[in-house]
């Protein structure tokens, strides 16, 4: 298929909240198939389809490094249906070229979703495990939610954006993860 266009952070349609798949057509599996192309031309982990400019709820995973085979996995209208425990995870995006910051994460996630059939999955990722953590941050982008976000030290990430000219931290859109917080300190 096609090698697509990454937007960067600070583009609006990257904080929209995207649309639900209402059928696997051919117009989904073709948009499934531009998403792992674009990801592993830029030998991504993970990247969902507001990034290439469509707003509906689709994503891809892969998270095998190496010589093990590739992966790929297929996520449409994903929930996440249990969250526990939490993690430190230190993130990238393939929207925010090069920069990589701490963000707070849960570290067991049940999700439900669609595969490129549409047949129904359920997945369980454990122990903040990389699968884990890029299914709640691929999950994220779906919601207009990005990983600066969930940062732990907002002037360390701000640092980071302006190191690599990206636009400022919004303080707006931290999120209140006190909960996620007091655990991950308890642990360090
Ligand atoms: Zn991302």
């Amino acid at each position: 298929m096609a090698i697509r266009k990454i937007l960067h952070y600070g583009e609006p349609s990257l904080r929209e909240v995207s649309k639900e798949v209402h059928k696997v057509s051919r117009k989904i599996t073709d948009l499934v198939q531009d998403l792992l192309d674009t990801m592993y031309s830029q030998n991504g982990v993970g990247l969902a389809a507001p990034q290439i400019g469509e707003n509906v709820r689709v994503f891809v995973i892969d998270v095998s490094t190496g010589n093990e085979p590739l992966n790929p996995m297929v996520f449409i209208n994903p929930k996440i249906i249990k969250k526990s425990g939490a993690v430190k995870s230190n993130e990238g995006c393939l929207s925010f070229p090069e920069a990589y910051t701490d963000v707070k994460r849960y570290k067991n996630i049940m999700v439900k979703a669609l595969n490129e059939h549409g047949k129904s999955f359920i997945l369980e990722a454990k122990d903040g495990t990389l699968l884990s953590r890029a299914i709640q941050h691929e999950n994220d982008h779906l919601d207009g939610i990005l990983f600066i976000d969930h940062c732990i030290n907002r002037f360390e990430t701000e640092n980071v954006l302006q190191k690599y000219n990206l636009p400022h931290l919004d303080p707006d859109l931290l999120l209140d993860e006190k909960e996620l917080e007091d655990e991950i300190s308890k642990n360090d």
